[in-house]
């Protein structure tokens, strides 16, 4: 966390940290590597569409200075204000930032989309774009399920009360007593709330939110769309499975306390090797190459017989490895578990 200057964590950095810790990593000792990966047309696109989206159910935009930090997130906690009442009325709501701490961490996050069902379940919805019209492997659906309990949890802390004043104010360094700036007092008298400071903005949300008729998430869903056609692909319902979720959170959480180096992919999801910006100059996938290149010589050395299994290329464990048509050989090396020695 020192590290890299940080003091809090998104719950969308946890999940790229779930698709590869070490391309996360790169992301930040490689900025720009990363700004460009983000301004490609299927991560724009996608961006364009949330925000159409969202205007869909917030057709009066306002345009408010912050001219501090405090104002910025004061903007947040003012939308969140407007936001409950609207849920609690039965209507959907877009774009509801989230907050708290999990497993000792202090994560935000924004929610997609919350709306009530027709039998009334309260109900949490993320879409996902996609340049594909197909549904994402699992491997891609694991991130988002991850996402999506990650809100829950958040959402759930902050309407039973354990989203604290304290845990915003010192997680993100802001000053309780910081005037608000005039532009933002005159929105917020607009709306009818009295609220000079920082404390009293971030006071008010937070007995609105426990005070609220709003209780935990009943149902978790994902929503994939097609970009171009702006089709639906198709919805998945994702099961909420507490402990293991938490469980994962920790083991991820690991990395950022420093209690271990970060991990790459594994054998068997080589292939996201294949989409990532920072595949030439990979040292955790140039290791698992120059290591694999040793256990072909090896098994050719142990076995030279012609019919021996592992002459027709299947790798010590007895699965068939891929031929690459590149320089370095391809990602299909048995599973290794020992720690990785890593530049990162
Ligand atoms: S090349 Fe593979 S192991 Fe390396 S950062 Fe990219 S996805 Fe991760």
């Amino acid at each position: 966390m020192e590290r890299f200057l940080k003091r809090h964590l998104s719950v969308t950095q946890l999940c790229e940290q779930s698709w590869c810790e070490i391309k996360m990593a790169y992301g930040f000792i490689k900025p720009k590597v990363r700004m460009l990966e983000m301004q490609k047309t299927e991560v724009t696109t996608g961006a364009s569409i949330h925000l159409v989206r969202e205007l869909e159910v917030k057709p009066n935009v306002v345009t408010v200075v912050a001219v501090t930090r405090e104002d910025r997130e004061a903007l947040k906690l003012i939308s969140m204000l407007q936001m409950v009442p609207a849920l609690e009325a039965g209507q959907l709501v877009r774009e509801f930032p989230v907050f708290g701490v999990l497993e000792g961490m202090f994560f935000m996050g924004v929610v997609d989309e919350l709306y009530r069902s027709d039998s009334g379940e309260l109900v949490l919805s993320e879409l996902k774009t996609r340049s594909h019209n197909s549904l994402p492997r699992p491997a891609q659906t694991m991130g988002h399920s991850l996402q999506v309990g990650m809100y829950k949890l958040l959402f759930d802390s902050m309407v039973k009360g354990s989203a604290t004043r304290d845990h915003l104010l010192h997680n993100l360094q802001l000053d309780p007593n910081q005037v608000l700036g005039s532009d933002l007092q005159t929105h917020t008298q607009s709306l009818g709330l009295q609220a000079v400071t920082f404390r009293e903005l971030l006071d008010h949300l937070l007995v609105v939110l426990t005070c609220s008729s709003l209780h935990a998430i009943d149902k978790l869903r994902l929503e994939y769309s097609h970009q171009s056609s702006g089709k639906l692909i198709g919805t998945r319902e994702v099961a909420f499975e507490e402990a293991q979720l938490r469980t994962k959170i920790r083991g991820y959480l690991a990395y950022w306390r420093g209690e271990r180096v970060p991990q790459g992919v594994e054998v068997e999801e080589a292939w996201k090797c294949r989409m990532c910006p920072y595949e030439e100059t990979c040292d955790w996938r140039r290791d698992r190459s120059q290591r694999l290149m040793m256990v072909n010589k090896r098994a050719k050395l142990e076995c030279p017989k012609s019919d021996d299994p592992k002459q027709d290329g299947s790798n010590l464990n007895g699965s068939k490895l891929k031929s690459n048509t590149g320089s370095s050989p391809e990602l299909n090396s048995p599973k290794h578990t020992e720690p990785q020695a890593c530049l990162l």
